[in-house]
């Protein structure tokens, strides 16, 4: 099982931005706009990511514990790129940074 399902700390540290026609203005199958804030001319990010505490609108569940994404099919591609290992295959130093913000330990394995 993924350490991703029983974390989630990643969609609740960082603010969630991508390209504005990821969204279902444009794309019928996109990020669903209305869970969406404009931030930018061209640029949306998830609702409830662009604070000092950030949590998206879009996860569910207790981070730490147990957490989906009720948008899982249709995320931006800032959130199906992120992940567990940096574009280097070693482990992604936000993945340490967003998990240590909620005293989960470092993934070392994968
Ligand atoms: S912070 Fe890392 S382990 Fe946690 S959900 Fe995100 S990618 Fe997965
Ligand atoms: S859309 Fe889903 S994967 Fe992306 S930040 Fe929100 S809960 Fe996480």
């Amino acid at each position: 099982m993924s350490a991703c399902l029983s974390c989630g700390a990643c969609c609740a540290s960082f603010r969630v931005s991508f390209y504005w026609a990821e969204t279902t203005e444009v794309i019928l199958e996109g990020v669903p706009q209305e869970l969406t804030d404009a931030i930018a001319p061209f640029y949306n990010c998830m609702k409830g990511t662009n604070h000092k505490q950030p949590r998206c609108i879009a996860l569910q569940g207790t981070v730490g514990e147990t957490v989906s994404c009720s948008i899982y099919a249709q995320r931006s591609s800032t959130c199906r790129e992120f992940d567990m290992l940096d574009e280097f295959g070693q482990i992604n130093q936000a993945c340490t940074q967003a998990r240590a913000k909620y005293y989960l330990l470092p993934i070392t394995q994968i």
